[in-house]
């Protein structure tokens, strides 16, 4: 039987120490940590996650600025709020919440957002420099907190074989080239991948972020491995993950839970990235 790994009581340690950092931030600098927040049409989906974020911020002591626009708002309109916020010295972190309505060119808007303030750690500056194992560089949020809940397990990622399922670049490649920076020896896997059980079976540390419900079964997990399931997939039982968790967690050595893995490590490290700019800037 796996040992559950309790993100969200992790996540909460995080907050805890940030909401430490971030008072301090405020008695030297006289104004709080502030992170803006951009929501444009009305996912549901969205709203939930933008809604968490802003509790989460009031728990840290971190000053949100919420912005919700409409639906049909113009990539200029769009582009010209990130400029301002760029320019606002009470705002150290910018969070454009994905994923943006069809008619907006999602890269092109998240390339206006200051390096220094790509809360999200999506712009192309923060991402090339994760590749290339540059110090400095802010990194995305989910891939960042999958790291923490590694570590936390005790195993040693140095020398292991982790297998990433989902090429997303926003989940599969920054992990990817964080378990790389951490000395894994790394298999990316995708739709196209042929004997994905043979690659899943022969993982140390396997991470799933696909989007499909209970794709993952224990015939195509390694005895003890670590397994980390990004997925949130709403189905008729409410949110399951990407990995067949009844069925896994006997044979898996450390499991994340959906909910209360991953999801909760994604907000906790959005706000550390954002503590971390208000203190470099
Ligand atoms: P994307 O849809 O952007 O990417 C999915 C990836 O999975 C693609 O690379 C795709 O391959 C691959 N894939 C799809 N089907 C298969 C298959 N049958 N076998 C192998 N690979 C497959 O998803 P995201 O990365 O954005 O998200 C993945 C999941 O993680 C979703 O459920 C999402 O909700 C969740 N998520 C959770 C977060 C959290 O904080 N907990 C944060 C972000 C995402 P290909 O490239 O070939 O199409």
């Amino acid at each position: 039987m796996a040992e559950i790994i309790d993100g969200k009581a992790i996540a909460e340690k995080i907050k805890s120490e940030l909401l430490v950092s971030a008072t301090a931030f405020e008695q030297k600098h006289g104004r709080k940590v502030g992170l803006a927040v951009i929501r444009v049409g009305n996912d549901p989906a969205s709203a939930v996650y933008v809604r968490n974020k802003i509790k989460a911020c009031e728990k840290c002591n971190i000053r949100s600025f919420s912005y919700d626009l409409d639906e049909a708002v113009a990539d200029a309109e769009l582009i010209s709020l990130i400029h301002k916020l760029n320019d606002d010295v009470n705002v150290d972190g910018i969070l454009v919440q994905l994923p943006l309505p069809k008619h907006i060119n999602e890269r092109e808007v998240l390339s206006e957002i200051a390096p220094k303030k790509d809360a999200d750690g999506f712009h192309t500056v923060n991402a090339g420099k994760l590749f290339l194992g540059e110090k400095g560089c802010t990194v995305a949020c989910t891939p960042r907190g999958i790291i923490e809940l590694i570590k936390s397990t005790g195993v040693n990622i140095s020398g292991k074989h982790a297998v990433v399922v989902g090429r997303s670049n926003i989940v599969g490649k920054p992990i990817a080239a964080l378990l790389l920076a951490n000395d894994a020896t790394v298999t990316v896997c995708h739709s196209r991948t042929v004997n994905l059980k043979e690659i899943t079976l022969s993982a140390d540390i396997l991470v799933v972020a696909i989007g499909k419900s209970k794709f993952i079964t224990a015939d195509m997990v390694k005895r003890g491995a670590v397994v980390i399931d990004v997925g949130m997939n709403r189905d008729e039982n409410g949110l399951c993950g990407d990995v067949d968790f009844n069925g896994v967690k006997d044979k898996a050595g450390y499991i994340t839970p959906v909910p209360g893995g991953v999801g909760p490590m994604t907000v906790a490290m959005l706000l550390s990235n954002t503590v971390d700019g208000a203190m470099h800037e």
